[in-house]
């Protein structure tokens, strides 16, 4: 499976904001985009004070954060994007709702991982199941009513031994709910716009692949 390596904040700092694809680093002072808020690069700072970006680069830039929020290569988003358009509705939302219906996007909803970067890596070593049976696959959809829980062997081991306790004090989107005692978050509906808490604004994307 193909997957981002390298310097993922330099990613941030591309985007000019804060994309959080490393957990709790991103809330600490430690954050690049704290230290150095410019894009990265030779020209980084004083590309920064550039004024007029044109209509195309604000809609690449858009598909762009778009991807790295959800660590989505280009031509697994082309594919989201096409199916979204043949769903009922208005297309940018219908994009969003199939990258929240990640695999790894739920896990990280539920509080199993810190980033969904983490989140693949537990899905891929088989630490987490899907209505009980064990599911390895980052990128699969899930349904309303999929029960997405820690494999029961995987509970009490050091990392998940002790993570039971934080996932007490976690809040989940609405649209999950979460039995902290049990490692089990339910899908009780697939989510809509208003619940999809992402600083994205998706018009940009489908105004990028309308060209
Ligand atoms: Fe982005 Fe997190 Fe790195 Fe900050 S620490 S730049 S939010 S990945």
């Amino acid at each position: 499976m193909a997957r981002q390596t390298g310097p993922v904040c330099r990613l941030c700092r591309r985007e000019g904001m804060k994309l959080f694809l490393k957990g709790e680093r991103c809330l600490s002072p430690k954050c690049a985009i704290e230290k150095r808020a410019f894009p990265p690069g030779l020209h980084g700072r004083r590309s920064q004070f550039r004024q007029s970006q044109s209509d195309y680069a604000t809609q690449l830039r858009e598909k762009q954060r778009a991807r790295r929020i959800y660590g989505v290569f280009e031509r697994q988003f082309r594919r989201y994007y096409d199916m979204a358009l043949n769903m009922r509705g208005q297309t940018g939302a219908n994009l969003l709702t199939l990258l929240e219906r990640r695999l790894d996007n739920i896990v990280y909803r539920l509080g199993y991982a810190d980033s969904r970067a983490q989140a693949r890596q537990l899905i891929n070593h088989g630490h987490v199941e899907r209505n009980g049976r064990r599911l390895d696959i980052a990128s699969a959809l899930v349904d309303e009513g999929d029960v997405i829980g820690v494999a029961e062997r995987s509970r009490n081991n050091g990392y998940f031994g002790t993570l039971r306790e934080v996932l007490e004090h976690r809040s989940v989107p609405s649209w999950l709910s979460l039995n902290a005692a049990e490692m089990q978050g339910t899908v009780l509906s697939l989510p809509t716009r208003e619940e999809i808490q992402v600083p994205l604004q998706e018009q940009l994307i489908v105004e990028f692949y309308s060209r």
